[in-house]
């Protein structure tokens, strides 16, 4: 089986041809960092303009890659929410007319979906396992439990994690993306200078809430003279990594309780999101999930971050169920994976 898979929901450009056997015959992703970089942060409608001019290169140079032909295609998936609208429209508008044209089935893969299965293309898991998905537009714990069948345990109730690092970055000076640059300067940094709060620490439920940290490093950098000294930089730096992985990790660890109490058989904790890049955060939760016996496992960085592959696989695991999608299908920029789950105060879904 071949499926190709397009990607366009927020600021990567990617196309993607995985097959059933897990193997990545292509991945191409081309990231609008370089051009958000003036704004501090992803611009929308030049995010969609860039995607238009981008996403027929990259489905060719894909295609390229894997030295395969649209005609050999088992199927054509993209990325149908959540996400930036006009992102989602360029990618479900050029897969269906590749579907259209090479009389393929179209497949509208929930981007969230998409992360959720990538530890199943990397490391076959089986299902069910729990899921930290941390990233630039979301925070949650879901339990896995198959495709299509999803259990949100947690979310933010204002921002995701890595808005609050890109945040938190620029408020000390930092350049954007903010998550790699915090990390950088809290290695040399100290991190008990400065006492920032824990979110969520010790309350009931799994969900985040990070914007009264954000505010208590706005507070922080307040009071510090001007322009900030390179040991203030990597002091709060360290001080607010400290203070996400510490929350991060107190409100997985209860995810794990209930995880581990409802499907005793799930043994993987997960992690997917570009802010699972961060190293604290991945000690940080090792040892917990050591500590449950449970495995910890993080897909190699470029597929935790956004790409085309997580969806092309996710495409791979509809299609062997039939789940296929009508040319009518209308992108949908909030789409929840877990439909039962109460809404969330803020922007989670
Ligand atoms: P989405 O939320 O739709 O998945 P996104 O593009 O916002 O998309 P990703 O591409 O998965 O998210 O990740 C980007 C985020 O990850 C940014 O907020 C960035 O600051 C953060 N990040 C990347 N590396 C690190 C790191 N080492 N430590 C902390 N945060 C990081
Ligand atoms: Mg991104
Ligand atoms: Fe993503």
């Amino acid at each position: 089986m071949l499926i190709l898979g397009i990607e366009t929901s927020c600021d990567e450009t990617a196309a993607a041809i995985v097959d059933g056997d897990r193997r990545i015959l292509a991945d191409v992703v081309l990231s609008q960092i370089d051009v958000h970089r003036p704004y501090g942060g992803i611009v929308p409608e030049v995010a969609a303009r860039a995607h238009l001019e981008n996403v027929d290169a990259m489905v060719a140079a894909a295609m390229k890659q894997a030295g395969v032909g649209f005609a050999d295609l088992d199927a054509v998936a993209a990325t149908g929410g959540p996400g930036l609208i006009g992102g989602v429209m360029v990618g479900v508008m050029t897969a269906k007319a590749i579907a259209l044209a090479a009389n393929k089935p179209f497949l509208a893969v929930n981007h969230l979906e998409g992360h959720a299965l990538t530890a199943r293309l990397t490391d076959g898991v089986d299902f069910p396992y729990l899921l930290l998905l941390a990233s630039g537009g979301h925070c949650q714990l879901l339990a896995v439990l198959g495709v299509g069948d999803y259990r949100r345990l947690g979310t933010t109730i204002d921002d995701a994690v890595g808005e609050a690092f890109d945040k938190a970055a620029k408020m000390i000076g930092l350049g954007y993306p903010g998550g790699p640059q915090i990390q950088e300067w809290a290695a040399k940094g100290n991190p008990t200078r400065f006492s920032l709060p824990r979110p969520m620490k010790g309350k009931p439920g799994c969900d985040f809430s990070f914007s009264g940290l954000k505010n208590a490093v706005r507070l922080l950098v307040e009071t510090l003279p001007k322009p900030l000294s390179d040991t203030d930089i990597a002091d709060v730096a360290a001080a607010f990594q400290t203070a996400v992985a510490e929350s991060v990790a107190d409100r997985t660890k209860r995810a794990i309780d209930i995880f581990t109490r409802q499907w005793p058989h799930g043994r993987h904790l997960v992690v997917a999101g570009g802010v699972a890049a961060n190293a604290a955060l991945r000690a940080a939760l090792t040892v917990l999930a050591a500590r449950s016996g449970l495995v910890f496992l993080a897909p190699p960085l470029n597929l935790c971050t956004d790409n085309a592959a997580m969806i092309a696989w996710a495409g791979v695991e509809r299609f062997r169920l039939g789940l296929v999608d009508s040319l009518d299908f209308a992108p949908r920029p909030r789409w929840p994976l877990d439909p039962t789950a109460p809404k969330a105060a803020g922007a989670g879904i």
